[in-house]
């Protein structure tokens, strides 16, 4: 078994040089996933980094991931990197989604700091102030916590709210209500989260299982700048799907219950044809019958579907495929740093010491 160390040394180094070719990193990087973001781009830049400058300076870069969109959304961004020195540009060889998106970002940056946020500026960059200042009291992560959802539909509030819920429910970690990816981590957050290899990643719930100090940042959630939402339905029900099987075997333990009440129900009815049997009643039978042996059916149907969503999740992960290829990684001046890389899935590296107590 490949046991290169986590991350591997060609990108280890690339990092401690980093595109531009310091050596030194910066203070903040922002980490940002783009997919058909044209519209946005050139504003979400512009905001970013005036944020960022009246907060450090010049010692920042703005990390844009594009997850291999079909619109202009590359072309605008080679084209912005080549007026703003402090865009770092990744491009993937595909669509890999939201969240391995924002792992690929996560594995290029090199801040001490580094802020996650959305490309439609849903999440306001003028929070940064907030965010560095409450990083500064000690924390290692501060996530913002949404008091509104402007701009979005009832729908996706009332299933929102209803995720959150299952989730506190069944998870066995705190995963805080009305969080989405917008945070700012640590370094060393961020370099244990890199070393998690696995492939259904629950960013905001793998943070909170990291431990250290974590704390809200409430903000008010603005509407989209431009564009439509890239989660649809369909996505949104695969991201809790995900979210669920990969921090919970609740599922899996429901059969259990299941069984139990089944049986129970077993016993009563049998106990029921007895009475009937010593009452003299001939048994009519049949659809009551029929009925329980479809229940019953489906019943075990819909468990073997459980197993199977988590053996099948098993089966992916025992594949140790790159979570994502990165086609390009390009500052702006024009020094390439790598070509067709990708990242391979290494064994995790000693779990030990990659799982920090959490504080009781
Ligand atoms: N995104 C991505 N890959 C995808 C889907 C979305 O990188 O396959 C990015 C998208 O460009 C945005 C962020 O993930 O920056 C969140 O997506 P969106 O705003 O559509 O989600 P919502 O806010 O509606 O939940
Ligand atoms: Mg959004």
């Amino acid at each position: 078994m490949n046991m290169e160390p986590w991350p591997p040394s060609t990108f280890a180094s690339a990092r401690a040089l980093g595109p531009h070719g310091l050596a030194t990193a910066p203070a903040l990087s922002v980490v940002v996933p783009c997919y058909n973001e044209e519209e946005s781009l050139a504003h979400l830049v512009h905001r970013v980094t005036a944020a960022c400058t009246a907060c450090v300076g010049d010692d920042f870069e703005l990390v844009l991931v594009n997850d291999g969109s079909r619109d202009r959304t590359w072309p605008i961004m080679t084209a912005l990197a080549q007026r703003h020195p402090h865009l770092t540009l990744v491009n993937l060889a595909g669509n890999y989604g939201h969240q391995l998106a924002l792992s690929a970002g996560l594995q290029v940056c090199r801040g001490d700091a580094v802020l996650v946020m959305d490309a439609d500026l849903q999440d306001p960059p003028e929070l940064l102030p907030d965010f560095l200042e409450r990083l500064a009291e000690g924390h290692d992560v501060v996530y913002g916590q949404r008091v509104t959802r402007a701009g979005e539909t009832v729908f996706k509030r009332a299933t929102a709210s209803l995720f959150y819920r299952t989730m506190q429910r069944m998870v066995d970690v705190p995963i805080p209500r009305d969080t989405g990816d917008f945070r700012i981590m640590t370094r060393r957050v961020v370099d244990h989260l890199n070393a998690m290899p696995e492939r259904y990643r629950f960013i905001r719930g793998m943070v909170s299982l990291i431990g250290f100090s974590q704390v809200a940042l409430p903000y008010e959630r603005e509407a989209r700048f431009a564009g439509q939402s890239k989660y649809p339905l369909r996505k949104m029900l695969a991201f809790a799907f995900d979210a669920i099987t990969s921090f919970s075997t609740v599922p899996l333990r429901l059969t259990t219950y299941l069984g139990f009440i089944a049986g129970a129900l077993g016993v009563v009815t049998l106990g029921w044809v007895f009475a009937c049997y010593l009452l003299g009643r001939t048994l009519a039978g049949w659809t009551s019958l029929a009925g329980i042996v479809l229940i019953i059916g489906s019943l075990q149907l819909v468990m073997l579907g459980i197993f199977g969503e988590y053996l099948g999740r098993m089966y992916m992960e025992s594949k140790r495929r790159p979570l994502f290829i990165i086609d390009e990684v390009r500052a702006a001046t024009p020094a390439i740093v790598h070509t067709a890389m990708a990242m391979p899935v290494v064994d995790s590296p000693s779990n030990g010491s990659l799982a920090p107590e959490r504080a009781a």
